[in-house]
């Protein structure tokens, strides 16, 4: 009887052992402590035992049973963490899988481009300044030394609003009026940019929109010259353009700058040797000047004692040179497969 006890434990442990789930380790459960399992047998014989071994015998199976039971709930302990283990590496996020990733959008090539300008010059130290898209004639033209026989005034060239009683009223041609706001509330010195939407009488082509975007610029202070013009726009075409690009002065005539002049810049695409684009290697960039004195009076700034310069230079332009974009209505055209090429990511 002792033998079939030692024999019980033994392959009692091993059947415990065995089990590699709880769904085993129940079956081995039944295996090893059911009513047919070698230790009841045990346990049942007993009661046919001398008096005096029952004792001793009761003690051992006993101590088997705690053994067998001591492993059984050791095994379950340890299938119940694998188990919980499993569901967690099935439940587990994969990172490395990827995403169902939503579609960002991304930024229009204006703003792209305005974004690009405004940079550059805020980091020379210059200061955004905005004004309103509706004007009156004397903040678009007159006090810009553009008097009302010019041809820039004519309904033919701009776009007036029709409130009745404010004849004087249009959507700004340019946002060289924001320049005149500022100089009329504030004195020198004077660094800004005015970015924004400008409108003209035009009919859309491959190179005109009604619509379009300006960055206008102004620098008033006591001692600036033309020398500061042309390292300023120099340094700016460069920037946007590459290092290695040359620029050029050329005369120009605007009644707000004395002298006027226009800046160009060597072609991107043919580097200054000549191609369709630029013809003579040549593309002309943007309009500027030194600030004509008719127009620091006019904001009440003493042309006797400060001098200044100005330019303009046109968003649409830049982005349609920088992006190698050949007709200026894709920018309006809403086309989301011209603009999905700008988006960072796709
Ligand atoms: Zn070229």
């Amino acid at each position: 009887m002792l033998r079939v006890l030692d024999d019980a434990l033994e392959r009692g442990l091993a059947t415990l052992a065995a089990a590699t789930t709880l769904a085993g380790l129940e079956e081995a459960h039944i295996q090893v402590f059911g009513r047919k399992a070698p230790l009841s047998e045990v346990q049942r014989g007993i009661g046919s035992l001398p008096a005096e071994a029952r004792s001793d015998i009761g003690q051992r199976v006993n101590h088997a049973r705690r053994q067998l039971q001591e492993a059984a709930d050791g095994r379950r302990a340890m299938l119940e963490q694998a188990s919980e283990d499993a569901l967690l590496v099935a439940d587990r996020v994969d990172l490395s899988l990827p995403g169902r990733r939503r579609r960002s959008g991304s930024l229009h090539p204006l703003s792209l481009a305005e974004d690009e300008i405004v940079d550059i010059f805020l980091r020379l130290g210059y200061r955004v300044a905005e004004g309103p898209e509706i004007e009156d004639e004397w903040h678009n033209f007159e006090a810009l030394n553009i008097p009302p026989d010019h041809p820039a005034r004519t309904m033919k060239d701009s776009i007036y609003v029709n409130i009745p009683g404010h004849p004087e009223l249009l959507l700004r041609t340019e946002t060289s009026s924001v320049q005149i706001r500022t100089m009329q509330s504030q004195p020198p010195p004077v660094f800004i940019i005015a970015p924004g939407r400008v409108y003209r009488r035009e009919t859309p082509d491959a190179t005109h929109l009604p619509v379009f975007h300006q960055v206008e610029g102004l620098v008033v202070d006591e001692g600036i010259t033309f020398a500061d013009l042309k390292g300023t726009l120099d340094a700016v075409a460069r920037a946007l353009f590459g290092q290695d690009r040359e620029t050029k002065l050329g005369p120009a005539f605007f009644p707000f700058v004395e002298p006027g002049a226009e800046l160009a810049v060597t072609c991107m695409r043919c580097d200054g040797a000549g191609c369709p684009v630029c013809g003579n290697g040549w593309i002309e960039l943007l309009g500027c000047g030194m600030v004509h004195p008719v127009v620091l009076e006019n904001c009440g700034y003493d042309p006797e004692r400060y001098t200044g310069f100005a330019f303009g230079l046109g968003i649409d332009r830049v982005a349609l040179l920088k992006y190698r974009i050949p007709d200026i209505r894709l920018l309006v055209d809403g086309d989301i497969r011209f603009l999905a090429q700008f988006g960072a990511s796709r």
